[in-house]
């Protein structure tokens, strides 16, 4: 007899169960998708010194006062500092350097005269106007003070996270470490991509969807192919693929049909399920199990459940895994732009199509929804939450939407 829990407990209970699995040092290079496992701490200032932030000249401000139209005050220039060069040596009174962008400032400058502010001939140039000390100064530690901690530990790496880090000199750097995820396809039905249809079979398309769900996350697999329904056959591989992976996602063979083994296999293999049925449409069969510290996923072989399944449950738990600290998709508020009037016993997620439009952001289903349905994922690019109750939802109301693929996810899951 299964009871089926609610989404939220289910969530719950994965990621309970979802434990960080250590650390490595990588070069900066290959860090990028990954998680930080150290904070980012300034190592310098940034700049870490005084620069010019245009093409222009180095002056003293003081000898810029009482400039005007009427009275250009004069400038000789002494020498000229490209990026990367430092001036030869301090300026005088009536003095400047030409500078360059990213040059350090002369010692006793104090402002920089943007190059189209000047009158300029080969060796001076005038100026109508007075410059204030510090004027056009890209400051020493304006954006980072050596010491200070920028990023802390837990975040996703991305362009300009490794900007950050290459800025500090961080060849190598301290990410969380992957898991190993394996996936297993079970259905005496199931095809490969390049096998014709005969009768009664259809292909795999679960064992491809996962393994492009887990790239769209930086993860790689290890494929256990397909397995016919042979309760033997499948305790052996899944015992194999589960001593080899800190993951295991299978995906069929949870319902309760006659040749449904995984259950079987979980009691066998001594692992604990943790749920085997949620309160949810599609995938209320997902069933998760742990053995050690090791996450087993019975996703349901109907692809928009297994879809949603991995979604929901296993997607968040390898990114815990991983080591961040906002596991879970980012959810907006939309505008349901078609009714949906099925009654909903269950919250329904629903695959679907997410647009702005002048009114703002408006969603519709993503057509065809069985949980059978493999049309509608492909079409949809996001996840339409529909609470459960009685009622229909009608064009206009307010839903929530699951955004897919979010390079940035959120701390909180709630529905
Ligand atoms: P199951 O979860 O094994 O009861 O399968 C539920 C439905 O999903 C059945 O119609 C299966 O034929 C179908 N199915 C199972 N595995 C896959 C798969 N890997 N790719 C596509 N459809 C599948
Ligand atoms: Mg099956």
């Amino acid at each position: 007899m299964r009871k089926p829990i609610p989404v939220v407990e289910a969530v719950r209970l994965v990621m309970e169960n979802a434990q960080a699995i250590g650390t490595e040092m990588i070069p900066l290079e290959d860090t990028y998708g990954r998680i930080l496992a150290e904070p980012i701490i300034a190592k310098h200032d940034v700049p870490p010194f005084n620069r010019s932030p245009y093409d222009g000249f180095a002056v003293r401000a003081e000898d810029t006062a009482g400039a005007s139209g009427d009275n250009r005050v004069p400038f000789k220039v002494i020498g000229e500092i490209g990026a990367g060069h430092v001036a030869d040596r301090e300026i005088g009174k009536g003095e400047a350097y030409r500078i360059m962008t990213g040059a350090p400032i002369p010692i006793n400058a104090d402002a920089v005269v943007m190059l189209e502010q000047t009158v300029e001939t080969p060796e001076a140039f005038t100026l109508r106007k007075p410059f204030t000390s510090g004027e056009n100064i890209s400051l020493q530690g304006e954006d980072a003070k050596d010491g200070e901690k920028l990023i802390e530990e837990g975040t996703l790496i991305h362009p300009g996270t490794i900007a950050l880090l290459a800025t500090f000199g961080y060849a190598q750097v301290k990410v969380a470490k992957l898991p190993v995820v394996g996936i297993l396809s079970t259905g005496t039905e199931l095809l490969r991509v390049d096998e014709e249809l005969t009768p009664g079979k259809i292909r795999n398309s679960n064992g491809p969807m996962i393994a492009a769900q887990l790239a769209r996350m930086g993860i790689g697999h290890k494929s256990y192919g397909m397995l016919i329904d042979d309760l033997d056959a499948c305790t052996e591989t899944v015992k194999r693929a589960l001593d080899e992976s800190d993951v295991l996602i299978t995906t069929g063979g949870v319902s309760v049909g006659d040749y449904d083994y995984l259950p079987a296999i979980y009691e066998r293999l001594g692992a604990k399920v943790l749920f085997n049925k949620v309160g949810m449409r599609p995938g209320s069969v997902t069933t998760v199990a742990v053995l050690g510290e090791k996450l087993l996923f019975g996703l349901s072989g109907n692809p928009s459940a297994c879809f949603t399944g991995f979604e929901l449950f296993t997607r968040p738990a390898i990114l815990k895994k991983m080591g961040t600290k906002k596991p879970y998709m980012p959810r907006m508020k939309a505008i349901l732009g078609e009714d949906f009037t099925k009654p909903n016993p269950f919250t329904r997620f629903v695959r679907a199509v997410w647009e702005t439009s002048e009114e703002g952001i408006i969603v519709v289903p993503a057509g065809f929804n069985k949980s059978g349905a493999v049309s509608s994922i492909a079409r949809g690019n996001c996840i339409m939450v529909l609470p459960s109750g009685s009622r229909g939802f009608t064009t206009g109301m307010e839903v929530d939407i699951l955004l897919l693929g979010a390079e940035q996810g959120v701390e909180d899951w709630t529905l």
